[in-house]
């Protein structure tokens, strides 16, 4: 984690180690590899006599999110970091930040990893689990080659199990989750959870993770969410700049890297004059690039997380018109709503409360998650509610009997569940589905 990240303006420039250069893409975006190839360079640096990098779209920046982040962490290795596994939101990055290592998201999107992971797992398994697991067996996951440490959460049944495997062969930290939110016994429970965690950052990394470290690390990932929340806030605009799909290309699988903050900045002050939420009628959205109507519906989509590589259903609903303004899953809102309290006197404590009240439906009752919907739908004016559910994700399915009702019953929004996997076979009916929605919603709004 560079110091760098808590600047305001950050300036990108090949000579300063914090802002690495941007890194020349080849091919077409959908280039980013996402089977890793031993051996194969990760990036050529494009450096102009003044250091200066010209060609740093923020979109362009984080098509290439993969190659950027194994430059970032292969250059930390070599710097005698550790890198660090992590599966789900609720493992706090900061206290692994805070151990100068590198936090990475392992979760898989890729189908092609499905195949290899069935000779262990069962095929009636949620594909995020599986393909997680198909690059460890594969081998094929840079990231996951590199780490010194898994840390495995108690989430859902299939990833405990998982888990389990993938133990077999890989250092792991497990991180046990209570799952009754609303218990001060729980809360008291995962702080204990957190300095074990703690205790074993620095046992196997040999270092001292001091409070002042901690808080720095707080403030480094604040400054993250604030700005991913200041991206996220365009949607509400009656043209918002950018698609759903846009919007979920700025996210990075390792957090706090500096040249992401650049591009961050660089990406708000680009739509500066979608000053949120105005009403922008009038407005001649081709001059300035805005994604304007006749879009057919603002979507809410909710559900499971939308990892790398895994967005065809997000494309299928804005290929047939739609635009997704806000999703709440953990690729999207959930985990950047709320910050760490950067004054805490105890900041282990900030980040337990902080990572307790995520809203995953794990958890029972998980009454917060309808608390932000309602938040949400109000606030980004959506016309309708998507809810994704990974095939054989039995938290997030059983939970979408709350969801249509919230949605129908208490919102008057139609809803759709979509109960799919990675694989395109069912493309045309998901694609018919989302166009017999947003007809309703066109009726709807005739009506
Ligand atoms: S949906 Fe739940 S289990 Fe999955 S990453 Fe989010 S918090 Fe973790
Ligand atoms: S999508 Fe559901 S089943 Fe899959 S890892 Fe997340 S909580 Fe578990």
């Amino acid at each position: 984690m560079g110091k760098c990240c808590d600047k305001k303006d950050v300036k990108i420039n090949a000579s300063d180690p914090c802002h690495p250069p941007q890194p020349v893409r080849s091919g077409s975006p959908n280039a980013t590899s996402r089977v890793w190839e031993p051996g194969v360079p990760v990036r050529a640096y494009q450096e102009t006599p003044d250091g200066v990098i010209t060609n740093g779209q923020p979109l362009a920046w984080f098509d290439n999110m993969i190659p950027n982040c194994l430059a970032y962490a292969t250059d930390a290795k070599a710097q005698g970091k550790h890198i660090v596994g992590i599966m789900c939101e609720y493992t706090p990055r900061e206290l692994i930040m805070a151990a100068e290592a590198v936090p990475v998201c392992l979760c898989g999107g890729s189908a092609e990893m499905i195949g290899p992971a069935e000779e262990h797992l069962p095929a009636n398994l949620c594909p995020l689990i599986k393909s997680t697991y198909g690059y460890h067996v594969q081998k094929a996951n840079p990231f996951l080659e590199m780490a010194d440490l898994v840390v495995a959460e108690t989430t859902c049944d299939g990833k405990k199990k998982m888990y389990e495997l993938m133990a077999e062969t890989r250092p792991m930290h497990v991180l046990e989750l209570p799952q009754k939110p609303d218990d001060a016994d729980a809360l008291a429970h995962w702080i204990s959870e957190l300095r074990k965690l703690k205790a074993r950052l620095e046992e196997a990394f040999g270092v001292t993770i001091t409070d002042e470290k901690i808080r720095q690390a707080i403030r480094t990932m604040n400054r993250e969410r604030a700005l991913r929340r200041r991206l996220a806030d365009l949607m509400k605009s009656d043209h918002p700049p950018l698609t759903g799909r846009q919007l979920l290309q700025f996210k990075s699988n390792i957090s706090g890297m500096c040249a992401d903050f650049a591009q961050y900045t660089r990406a708000l002050e680009s739509y500066v004059g979608w000053a949120v939420p105005t009403n922008l009628q009038g407005v001649n959205s081709t001059t300035n690039g805005g994604h304007s109507p006749p879009y057919k519906a603002r979507v809410l989509m909710t559900g499971v997380p939308v990892v790398h590589g895994a967005e065809r259903v997000v494309e299928i609903i804005e290929s047939n018109g739609g635009l997704i303004v806000c999703m709440d899953n953990c690729t999207g809102l959930k985990p950047i709503l709320e910050d760490v309290d950067e004054t805490a006197a105890d900041p282990i404590v900030a980040l337990a409360e902080k990572y307790f009240r995520l809203p995953c439906s794990v958890m029972t009752k998980n009454s917060r998650r309808l608390d932000i919907l309602r938040h949400l739908a109000r606030e980004y004016r959506v016309q309708c509610v998507i809810d994704l559910i990974w095939q054989a994700c039995l938290t997030y399915d059983v939970e979408s009997y709350f969801i249509k009702k919230l949605a129908e019953q208490e919102l008057g929004l139609p809803y759709l569940r979509i109960e799919t996997d990675y694989s395109p076979g069912d493309s045309a009916r998901i694609a018919l589905r989302v166009e017999a929605l947003f007809e309703t919603v066109r009726q709807r709004a005739c009506a």
